[in-house]
């Protein structure tokens, strides 16, 4: 029996002497492990066909213990990402996200397309200094884990259930799970050790981005924000990858790349 899928290269390990197995996540079957056989010689076209960050329909037979690659067709190429190594980090570090926190054999659409209009946006990036680059990188994490349904609660008190609008002072605190009001932090001051105070303009910029397309993450109004937001940012997913998902080392892959 053979199947035919559509995806992306999410990364790739050597077997024995000759072979290779690849991570894919498919439109049809999430993320799956594919057997390459002979992929390590010099002569092997699937190898040269199945680089990162271009859209694979590959058919792949399966085995007893393992899907087998059997033939690679390349689709849309996001080919800037593998040459610009600014570019190669951002999409090595949502590679390395869906590598490594997303179950196998689980399909979704939606993470699915998240993934290629990423690779899309990231291709399309002009030169970006080291702190939007670092924003970027963080903020493309925090909605990915917006998607995945761990992302920061923001529209009333976590507490309370006061709406955003009605919050004075408002603060965030990650091991709740976001948006916490003053007046629930000064009742409860142990229980909201790490509430740490939001500005409102912070506080919009965050209820913006989570939903806001790529392009918003390139806009001059954050320049004043960006420190924060990173802050921000990396706290919560910290937080989550590594109690949730329990992957404590990502951060440091990518930051290493
Ligand atoms: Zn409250």
């Amino acid at each position: 029996m053979t199947s035919i899928l559509t995806g992306f290269v999410l990364a790739c390990r050597d077997h024995r002497e000759h072979d290779r197995f690849y991570t894919l996540y498919t439109r049809e079957r999430g993320k799956v492990q594919v057997m390459a056989v002979g992929a390590r010689k010099f002569s092997s076209k699937l190898a040269a066909h199945a680089s990162p960050f271009t859209e694979l329909t590959v058919m792949v037979a399966h085995g007893k213990l393992w899907l087998k690659l059997a033939g690679v067709e390349r689709g849309t190429d996001f080919g800037r990402i593998r040459q610009e190594l600014s570019l190669f980090t951002l999409g090595l570090g949502l590679n390395e996200l869906m590598h490594r926190a997303i179950g196998e054999g689980e399909p979704d659409a939606g993470l699915y397309a998240f993934l290629a209009d990423a690779y899309a946006w990231i291709q399309t990036l002009p030169e970006l200094t080291g702190l939007r680059l670092t924003f970027v990188q963080s903020a493309l994490t925090l909605k990915w884990l917006v998607l995945i349904g761990f992302g920061p609660h923001a529209d009333a008190c976590v507490r309370c259930r006061a709406p955003y609008v009605q919050i004075q002072q408002p603060h965030i605190s990650t091991m709740h799970g976001g948006l916490v009001c003053g007046a629930c932090v000064r009742e409860h001051r142990s229980a909201f050790a790490d509430a740490q105070v939001l500005t409102q303009e912070v506080l919009a910029a965050l209820r913006f981005l989570s939903s806001a397309p790529f392009e918003a993450l390139l806009t001059d109004k954050l320049d004043p924000l960006l420190d924060t937001l990173i802050e921000i940012q990396d706290a919560f997913t910290h937080y989550h990858l590594e109690r949730e998902l329990r992957v404590p080392t990502f951060l440091q892959h990518i930051a290493t790349v």
